[in-house]
């Protein structure tokens, strides 16, 4: 048999797809019990992919069985419910088997006539976004691969729309000549907003820095006066406090003087989409544009960022491409690659549907109020226990030391991760080192945080010993 025919009958007999589903309900049977990071042996064992490239090819069935017997143990058990390190989020079990399905599909989301499905469910996503969210009506989304993308999409519409207020060209003209922009940023803004900056060539030194309070919220009499000429970032969610920045106001003086504000909100934007945290989120429909991960908090699979933009034409005259072979179609139809940096993507944005056809209001209330409720109770235990919780626990992420001596956090630190009963990050805050801890899978229970809580205690104990 040559090659394609092995692949036909592979296709057909099944029989790979069932051993696939077989080890991954192995997988999910096993991740809340094993060690939340791989042990050193599984990470030794990596050694076994290590090849020349190989010559001929090989059995399909075999590199599945490489693929479980050495690669899962070698991932990081993040499914499992005490994974607090970096916000990562979960997968909601729709989500997930809407991807098995989807995969089947094989779909391109660049155009309209690649794939109608798609495009129909990326046009509904849009409209649900701008309801859940309470944003203008004339907000547009463009599905991109992660919320680094979809900030870099936002600052390009900004660009483009306050050059042409100014009767400048962008797309033609660009920057040489081109009259100044000012780029007005917190302290703590991402460093995905600042890479952006540096990426479109605004130049970092270019930047009017603002300063932050003890949360980490810039302080709005730390304001530049604004003009024409400004983008202003704010945050939704910092990444180490969750605090949000005072949006209504900075917004109001930015519409006032007709400059483009920008809120990234990687996880953090959810939070308008509840009933008990939208407060929050005070005043963000005053902005221009947002971005948001699919992937953080509202737990879809990986790969799901979304850049949305109260200004349709600056964000698809920003992103134009064309093509004599391309077909674009406006108005009733919605090529997707209209609103996206590329062309080619996988069908990302039906993950997105099935997530919030699945929770509706109320399920994003419950599934984001109760990150907050166990991030919440993750402080509480852990000052009960005399560790200092340095940040207001208003969202996801709680900022906690346990000790004034850096050495002395970072054994603690190296402890929890070596004990494989959670893992947690390390961050520098006001100075210091800290233990961040991310709440924002919908698996973790009040009991994975107690027990999270008594491998800290275990940990201090342990470090304190020697
Ligand atoms: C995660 C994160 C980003 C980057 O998002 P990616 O999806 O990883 O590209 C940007 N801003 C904030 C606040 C984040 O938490």
């Amino acid at each position: 048999m040559n090659l394609r025919q092995t692949m036909h009958t592979e296709q057909q007999i099944k029989a790979l797809f069932e051993q696939a589903r077989g080890y991954a309900f192995e997988y999910a049977e096993a991740v809340t019990d094993r060690p939340v990071f791989p042990t050193q042996q599984a990470i030794a064992n990596l050694d076994n992919f290590v090849e020349n490239m190989p010559s001929t090819s090989d059995d399909a069935g075999s590199i599945l069985q490489l693929l479980h017997q050495y690669g899962s143990p070698a991932s990081v058990a993040q499914t499992g419910g005490r994974y607090f390190g970096f916000v990562n989020g979960g997968a909601i079990p729709v989500t997930l088997a809407t991807k098995w399905l989807t995969d089947f599909w094989d779909q391109n989301t660049a155009l309209q006539v690649m794939s109608p499905i798609t495009a129909k469910l990326e046009e509904i996503c849009e409209r649900w976004l701008q309801q859940l969210l309470g944003l203008p009506e004339t907000t547009a989304a463009g599905f991109v691969s992660g919320t680094s993308s979809a900030i870099f999409c936002g600052l390009a519409a900004a660009r483009w729309r306050l050059y042409a207020n100014q009767g400048w060209n962008f797309n033609a003209q660009g920057h040489n000549g081109a009259p100044p922009m000012r780029i007005i940023a917190g302290r703590e803004t991402h460093g995905a907003v600042i890479k952006a900056i540096a990426l479109l060539g605004f130049g970092l030194d270019n930047i009017e820095w603002v300063e932050s309070d003890d949360q980490g919220r810039i302080v709005v009499d730390d304001m530049p006066t604004l003009d024409s000429s400004c983008i202003v970032l704010l945050q939704a969610g910092n990444v180490n406090s969750g605090a949000f920045d005072p949006f209504e106001d900075i917004c109001a003086n930015a519409n006032a003087a007709g400059a483009w504000v920008h809120i990234d909100g990687a996880f953090g934007l959810w939070a308008a989409g509840t009933q008990r945290l939208k407060h929050l989120c005070l005043g963000i429909e005053k902005a221009q544009s947002w971005s948001v991960d699919g992937h953080k908090t509202l737990n879809t699979p990986y790969d799901s960022g979304i850049l949305l933009c109260a200004d349709r034409q600056a964000l698809v005259t920003a992103l134009q491409a064309s093509g004599a072979y391309l077909t674009q179609s406006f108005g009733d139809k919605r090529d997707g690659m209209l609103y996206t940096p590329e062309m080619s993507r996988r069908a990302r944005a039906v993950e997105l549907w099935a997530a919030l056809k699945y929770l509706g209001k109320s399920g994003v209330d419950e599934l984001v109020y109760g990150l907050n409720e166990r991030a919440v109770q993750f402080a509480e235990e852990l000052a009960a226990a005399d560790f200092n919780i340095l940040n207001n626990v208003v969202f996801n992420q709680v900022i906690v030391s346990p000790s004034d001596d850096d050495e002395v956090t970072q054994l603690v630190l190296e402890h929890i991760q070596a004990s494989g009963e959670c893992w947690v990050g390390s961050s520098m805050w006001q100075g210091k080192k800290v233990i961040r801890i991310s709440v924002c899978s919908w698996v973790t229970s009040a009991e994975d945080i107690s027990r999270s809580v008594a491998a800290f205690i275990a940990a201090r104990t342990a470090t304190c010993a020697k």
